[in-house]
């Protein structure tokens, strides 16, 4: 049984050993039969009170997760008392019996939410990663879509392989070519989404109780995917240049890691950009560990300024580095097609594991694709989206400047989605969400993105979906949410905009 206690963290003692032990019940790693340590005994290698551990064991128990009985000790349940359970006034299924272990690890509620949010017409949303409907794509996608019914392109409704359509496959080389990677089309496979090229990762690379390095702050669906496969996932700090490579060789050299998960251009939530030597580090580092890297691109297009840095994958000559990128951010979400360029043996795996999942991703997505890369629309688009985004990211940068309170911090990214916000002392992102909504306006606090128990002070505000003309009014609408926050701290240097809820 392992317990490790944050004691930075606002979660009391108690409920960290309880959610740590849970976790491991569900996740199989504690078996039926196994003895818990003594309460007395955990308490003091933890170096905590004897009364905390027993708090946590009775909220075990009061789960049905474990069981006293005299001479015996404390044990890990087969399956919750019957005492508990015995609800004869329900016919459902036992739901505590029914579901895996792995789905017992999930945990994907926030993803959901911002979904919902984002559907939502009255609320002025800097909360999704979602491309803007501004930027027109849907123009050349009819032509194509009414090209493929004129040539009565019936191959456009039928299976592909695995791989993904051929010809979409050479095209792609000719975009990765043009970042400097020389790869082959059996070097490449389509996905559904780069979240897919991500979960696939957990499946081929993970097993249960393996180690994945990740960015702190990092994109919080990728940390969700490792946990449900039963990884433990430890985290990196990031400065201006980036993940702390120093840092990472540290923890390589100790916990000797099976993945390292990283997003080096325009990371999503912070922005930031990893510096060239890093990036050279970090490829070597790769080698030196015997660890795989999966570089996740999904922003890698979005340049708003300077040039782009060389991807890893164009560091890497030995097939340490699967690359990942999707048409997600640069056209449209809904498409779910994305791809990855890895070793010819990593393919081979991945394409097995694929097969199980979905065969292979949507044709009809794959074939206009393939023609809007290859009639010269996508590299107009982007020419057109950076554009946009640029001017976007600039009108809620001047927003901040003009209304938020005197301690907030925030970046201009040179790429990407995102502004990335240090929340003033005394404001905590989880009550500005609440407040937020009074006044109709979202965004993700920063919490999810944090691996450890941090977060609570920095908040992620999207730029690209809220229709242009209301980022400055949701920007002002969310500083004075900020305000109140401080007012109600007790802090009344903050004059407030004269504006009213909108409950
Ligand atoms: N990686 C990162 C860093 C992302 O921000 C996202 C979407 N927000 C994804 C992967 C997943 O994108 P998709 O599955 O739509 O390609």
């Amino acid at each position: 049984m392992r317990v490790i206690i944050n004691r930075d963290s606002n979660t009391p003692v108690y409920i960290q050993i309880f959610e740590q032990v849970r976790r491991q019940i569900l996740s199989g790693e504690l078996l039926p039969g196994f003895r818990l340590p003594a309460e007395r005994k955990l308490a003091e290698s933890l170096g905590v009170n004897r009364t905390t551990v027993l708090n946590a064991y009775r909220e075990l128990k009061a789960e049905g997760l474990i069981g006293s009985r005299v001479g015996n000790g404390t044990m890990v349940l087969s399956y919750p008392d019957e005492e508990l359970s015995a609800d004869n006034s329900s016919r459902e299924p036992a739901w505590n019996q029914i579901f895996s272990q792995y789905a017992n690890r999930l945990d994907s509620y926030l993803v959901k939410d911002l979904l919902v949010l984002a559907s939502r017409t009255d609320v002025i949303s800097f909360a999704t990663g979602i491309a803007s409907p501004e930027t027109g794509p849907i123009q050349a996608l009819e032509g194509i879509e009414h090209e493929l019914v004129q040539s009565r392109n019936f191959r456009a409704l039928i299976h592909t392989p695995t791989e993904g359509l051929l010809s979409l496959r050479q095209a792609i080389c000719g975009l990765m070519q043009k970042r400097g990677v020389y790869c082959q089309p059996d070097e490449i496979m389509m996905l559904s989404g780069s979240q897919q090229g991500i979960d696939l990762a957990a499946r081929i690379i993970l097993d249960p109780g393996d180690i994945v390095v990740v960015e702190e702050p990092t994109y919080f669906p990728a940390i969700q995917v490792f946990r449900a496969a039963g990884a433990r996932v430890i985290s990196v700090p990031i400065d201006d240049k980036g993940m702390k490579v120093d840092v990472l060789e540290q923890l390589l050299h100790r916990y000797r890691p099976k993945l390292i998960y990283t997003i080096p251009t325009f990371q999503n939530p912070s922005g930031t950009v990893l510096e060239l030597e890093r990036r050279k580090r970090l490829v070597e580092l790769a080698v030196k560990y015997n660890v795989i890297i999966l570089e996740d691109d999904a922003y890698g297009d979005l340049c708003y300024e300077g040039h782009l840095l060389p991807m890893l994958k164009s560091m890497d000559n030995d097939g340490y580095v699967i690359y990942l990128n999707t048409f997600s951010k640069n056209i449209y979400s809904g498409l779910r097609l994305g791809w990855m360029v890895a070793h010819k043996k990593i393919i081979k795996e991945f394409s097995s594991a694929k097969q199980l999942m979905d065969l292979h991703s949507n044709s009809l997505s794959q074939w206009i694709v393939e023609r809007f890369i290859e009639n010269g629309s996508l590299e107009a688009h982007l020419i057109k989206t950076c554009n946009e985004y640029r001017t976007r990211r600039d009108i809620m940068y001047e927003a901040l400047s003009k209304y938020a309170p005197k301690d907030l911090i925030w970046n201009r990214p040179k790429g990407g989605y995102y502004i990335w916000c240090r929340l003033p002392d005394g404001v905590s992102a989880s009550k500005l969400v609440a407040k937020a909504a009074d006044y109709k306006v979202s965004f993700v606090p920063g919490s999810p993105f944090f691996a450890s128990e941090q977060g609570d002070d920095h908040i992620r505000l999207n730029f690209t979906f809220a229709p242009m003309k209301d980022i400055d009014e949701g920007i002002k609408r969310l500083c004075v949410a900020m305000k109140e926050l401080l007012k109600e701290k007790g802090n009344d240097d903050y004059s407030m905009t004269e504006i009213n809820p909108i409950v």
